[in-house]
């Protein structure tokens, strides 16, 4: 901050120059300022003002001062024009002003009104500091704040109510929670709203026990101490306490306002308290607030994290004039139960209307378009946050931005944006570590990850994650361990379910099946389905068909009613020849009547995402996307490729119902991609499973025979085709 305040060596005027004006308080001119409706009104005003010869005395003069500064329809710059024609301001019209400054949007301003005051020879009074405090409060400004203080105690005017609890306040907002213990304590004045100065810094700052503590001292609580303690609790994830305190306010029958709610409702939609929030939703209707448009934001925000998006759903619909918040909770609420669909399709509407989206709706919205491979969308949310959000330092949203790009299949967009990122935090190089990895990019990766230790950051779990997943996608053995264990003993990261399972996947991969087993039986916790199913896909790809009855039997524990093991399981068979078993695998699934997650492959095309499914026919185009895949079948026999039989008939992995002769999902996908798509465009898809072994070779040879670049999502990672090869090697 570039500005300091005289020093006290400054002598202040003792007596102030206030002339009795009060005689004019009913002048007929000036009483019409109280009906005075906006800056034209008032320069009618001020006309009259000046004809009636008013405009001489000072009195007139700050009544016009006050209203511009503090009524909503005021106009500070006018304020500021009256205040440079008066020769000598008094007191009051430089409290004013200060006051007027303290409530915009730059508070400084009223600091720096206070210095030409004094340099005046203007002397503040008890009404002066509460508003020069509350500017250091807003701003913040702990160095001014404690200059005023010195100002407050020169005066002797901390005995003051008002001014003693606008230090309390100014001294907690600041986070200067000692000295505003020290200047409570001080006072002889412990009175209510000192009181709840206090314990609103203490819980502000999440120092809940000191909050709490001083809570049950006070003589009275109001609802801004209530508020105070629930919204503290809330804010440290203490949702629990927070109700409670809200049931107890209500048992003592303290009525919770707006602000009570609020905090309320966030407690309840992040604790999944959706019983308490049905009383509030009632508690708001029966109250006549149904239409208070804060209130209806959380409630719609309380709904979807509750997982009932109808409910949140016919709120929004509800609302007549819905803020930028409204459409924020409901967008969000989407992302968060997974419906990414129905979030680009809120979104689009969204940039229909009235209110623009800001970077809360974009870490929303970035998300979907990542799952849901949505890459022209996501592009365009990127262009939009370069020209319209100046806030070039919002991490979180340019880590957004780095994952998008990674999961649409853009690796290079992504370390673009990374590279460009001035501020990075862990979760920054995280995304990129992960990102490289999902593509394939183990050593670069592993590149990344030291040079995040040159740079003194300390990696976390998650990036382990990262780095372990992209040894076992490159078949890194050797450095996977490396990490493995440099993550234990350097990083003191015990290793959690998913580095297991990284893990287990890189030596599976590998063949490794006794280092894989040796480290399953030294996890400290049961391995998950993830786990064995890592495994059990790594029997498929080395025929290790002992091995597979024994990973499918823990499988079939842990998850009796996934259909995807049996799938899996027979393959296995069917690929050993074990017709038998597979015939005994097929009865079982039959007899269960599972239902499998079917098959799905999306592609974008002109910024709109096209599904399809296991021999779909639903699409518009069905019959042209058909013809391709009869043209891509004639010429991939051409150029030699024989589908692997065993496969095409036992593999019920995507759909067993469905039978052999329906074209898989991405392979309905990459016909649609390209019929739809200039010659040499790369084709992106992502698809919800793993791809298959048929698929795949197909791919390969697509890319070369169209000569275009594909590239694929699977489940776990991506697939770069290009020229007959895939840069996984036909590892995955
Ligand atoms: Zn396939
Ligand atoms: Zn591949």
């Amino acid at each position: 901050m570039v500005f300091s305040l005289p020093s006290l060596a400054i002598s202040v005027p003792s007596s102030s120059s206030d002339p009795p004006y009060k005689s004019l308080k009913y002048h007929p001119s000036l009483s019409l300022l109280s009906k005075c409706k906006g800056i034209e009104n008032l320069k009618q005003i001020h006309a009259q003002i000046i004809k009636t010869g008013l405009h001489t005395t000072q009195f007139a003069l700050s009544k016009l001062i006050e209203f511009c500064s503090v009524s909503p329809s005021g106009d500070l710059s006018y304020a500021l024009l009256i205040f440079a024609s008066i020769e000598e301001p008094n007191q009051f019209i430089w409290n004013t002003l200060i006051r007027g400054y303290s409530r915009s949007p730059s508070p400084i301003l009223a600091l720096s009104f206070f210095t030409q005051m004094l340099l005046a020879g203007v002397e503040p009074n008890s009404y002066t500091f509460p508003f020069l405090l509350k500017s250091c409060s807003k701003l913040p400004a702990i160095h001014e704040g404690k200059q005023i203080h010195a100002h407050v105690l020169k005066l002797d005017l901390d005995s003051d109510a008002f001014v003693h609890t606008s230090l309390i306040n100014m001294y907690a907002r600041n986070g200067e929670l000692t000295d505003a213990h020290r200047v409570f304590d001080q006072s002889s004045l412990r009175d209510a709203v000192s009181f709840t100065a206090i314990v609103t810094g203490y819980a502000s700052w999440g120092y809940l026990d000191e909050a709490r503590q001083l809570f049950d001292e006070m003589p009275v609580r109001d609802v801004v101490s209530w508020n105070a303690m629930i919204s503290g609790y809330a804010q440290r994830g203490l949702f629990k306490e927070s109700l409670d305190f809200f049931r107890e306010m209500l048992r003592v029958k303290i009525e919770p306002n707006e602000s009570t709610l609020v905090s309320v409702l966030s407690a309840c939609a992040q604790s999944n308290s959706i019983e308490l929030g049905n009383w509030v939703y009632s508690w708001i209707e029966n109250h006549g607030l149904s239409s208070n448009l804060r209130l209806v934001n959380a409630l719609i925000d309380m709904y979807s994290k509750c997982g009932e998006l109808k409910t949140a759903r016919s709120l929004f619909d509800g609302i007549p004039q819905r803020d930028q918040v409204s459409w924020n909770v409901m967008i969000g609420g989407y992302t968060h139960l997974g419906h990414y669909k129905e979030t680009l399709t809120l979104f689009r509407k969204m940039l229909l209307s009235a209110e623009e989206p800001n970077a809360v709706t974009f870490l929303s919205v970035l998300p979907a378009c990542a799952y849901l491979g949505a890459l022209d969308l996501g592009k365009w949310i990127h262009t939009y946050i370069d020209k319209n959000i100046s806030d070039s330092t919002n991490v979180s949203l340019y880590t957004s931005l780095i994952d998008m790009y990674a999961k649409c299949g853009s690796i290079e967009s992504a370390q673009q944006v990374f590279n460009a990122l001035k501020v990075k935090n862990v979760s920054s190089w995280n995304a990129m570590i992960s990102g490289l990895a999902m593509h394939g990019h183990a050593n670069e990766a592993i590149g990344l990850f030291s040079r995040m230790a040159d740079e003194a950051l300390e990696p976390d779990d998650i990036t382990f994650v990262g780095i372990l997943s992209a040894c076992s996608h490159g078949g890194l053995v050797e450095a996977g361990y490396q990490y493995f264990n440099s993550m234990i003993q350097d990083y003191n990261i015990s290793p959690k379910l998913q580095h297991y399972g990284c893990m287990i996947d890189l030596l599976g991969r590998a063949g490794l099946f006794d280092e894989a087993e040796a480290l399953i039986n030294k996890m400290e916790m049961k391995p998950d389905g993830a786990i064995w199913g890592s495994l059990l896909g790594a029997c498929r790809v080395h025929g290790n068909v002992e091995l597979a009855g024994f990973v499918a039997n823990h499988l079939f524990e842990l998850e009796p009613e996934n259909p995807g093991v049996y799938a899996l399981l027979s393959n296995i068979y069917a690929g050993a020849g074990r017709w038998e078993d597979v015939a005994r695998i097929r009865t079982r699934l039959n007899d269960k009547r599972m239902k499998k997650e079917p098959g799905c492959s999306s592609i974008e095309v002109d910024s709109v995402v096209h599904e399809f499914l296991v021999g779909d026919r639903a699409h518009p185009q069905s019959s042209k996307i058909y013809k391709m895949l009869d043209e891509i079948d004639k010429l991939l026999e051409l150029d030699g490729h024989v589908p692997d039989t065993s496969e095409v008939f036992y593999d019920i992995e995507e759909d067993w119902k469905e039978g052999a002769l329906c074209y898989h999902s991405e392979k309905l996908a990459i016909a649609f991609g390209l019929i739809s798509t200039s010659p040499g465009t790369t084709i992106r898809i992502v698809k919800n499973l793993r791809v298959c072994g048929n698929c795949h070779s197909a791919t390969k040879l697509i890319s070369k025979i169209f000569n275009r670049e594909i590239i694929a999502r699977d489940r776990s990672r991506f697939h770069h085709f290009k020229d007959g090869e895939c840069s996984c090697m036909d590892y995955w």
